[in-house]
């Protein structure tokens, strides 16, 4: 398999969730082993930075990067469409401090990456294969890695709360899957937790358009849910935004207990430091990922 990129630019607008501010986002396509490298356009000094684990500066609320000169918050949705419909190489311009948050979802990136189209490049892409269990615990919460031929997410929440509760969600993360049950679970919060963010000028650009509010045993959201466990469904779409800073592809079953953005990217930073738990491939040019990933019929820890 070769490694991929954008066939053209594509460009997208909007508030930012935590500033309120209207930014412009443009994803350029990018050379082999490029990456996907942030540069702030309304900073001059600011240079492109490659998304890793150890660029992370911050996972109070999102995912923020810090570029050589500016900050960038937000990036995990669109990071999460990137490696969700196999996108190796970009190179994002951001013109403020934050990914616009669109719907709340990954949903309005997915369809635009689609509509771009993505492009081989002349370069084979490198996958981690995991041979061993990797686990970390933080008090009440943990997320694992468990060897796979594929790659798998589990995820469970436990909220206190009636509403939520409990909700656990799996799936074997391929293009289809990722696009169709992943990509457009939106962004949630509690009314009592967005007022008090609201108090303190956090959320300021927070409403019912870009995220689901619950308050008591309801959602404010007239339209109501676009699944009955969206909630877990995008802490899916959260982690695999968050991993994907690895950098590379993987095989293996990740399962997660009530993690987050801070758990999500110290696990990433474990994972790249695992090297004696995995293997570095490569795999043939004729085996297109659609075959690679397709569904198990018997599915087995290995
Ligand atoms: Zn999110």
């Amino acid at each position: 398999m070769y490694q991929t990129t954008l066939n053209n630019t594509v460009s997208f607008e909007g508030i930012g969730l935590h500033s309120g501010k209207h930014i412009k986002v443009h994803v350029h396509p990018a050379f082999p082993d490029t990456g996907i490298q942030f540069r702030r356009s309304d900073i001059k000094s600011s240079e492109y930075t490659k998304a890793s684990p150890y660029t992370v500066s911050s996972t109070q609320l999102a995912t923020t990067i810090n570029c050589n000169g500016g900050q960038i918050s937000t990036i995990e949705h669109l990071m999460s469409a990137l490696y969700g419909l196999g996108i190796d190489n970009a190179m994002v311009e951001v013109d403020g401090f934050e990914v616009p948050i669109l719907d709340g979802s990954a949903n309005p990136i997915v369809n635009l990456l689609y509509g771009a189209g993505i492009k081989k490049l002349n370069k084979k892409r490198k996958y981690i294969k995991f041979k061993k269990r990797i686990r970390l615990e933080r008090e009440d919460k943990w997320i694992e890695l468990i060897p796979s031929r594929f790659f798998k997410v589990t995820f469970d929440i436990n909220f206190d709360d009636d509403f939520v509760g409990q909700q656990k969600a799996y799936f074997e993360v391929t293009r289809d899957s990722f696009s169709n049950e992943i990509a457009n679970a939106r962004t949630f919060g509690f009314k009592k937790d967005v007022d008090a963010l609201h108090s303190m000028g956090l959320a300021k650009g927070g409403s019912l358009d870009n995220a689901v509010v619950i308050d008591g045993n309801q959602i404010l959201n007239e339209d109501g849910l676009r699944h009955k466990d969206e909630f877990v469904r995008h802490k899916i779409l959260d982690l695999i935004g968050d991993i994907s800073l690895v950098g590379y592809r993987f095989f293996g079953h990740i399962r997660a207990y009530k993690s987050g953005h801070l758990l999500n990217n110290i696990f990433a930073k474990i994972l790249l430091e695992s090297n004696y738990c995995y293997n570095m491939i490569e795999l043939e040019d004729d085996k297109e990922p659609e075959i690679i990933l397709q569904r198990e019929l018997n599915p087995q820890i290995i």
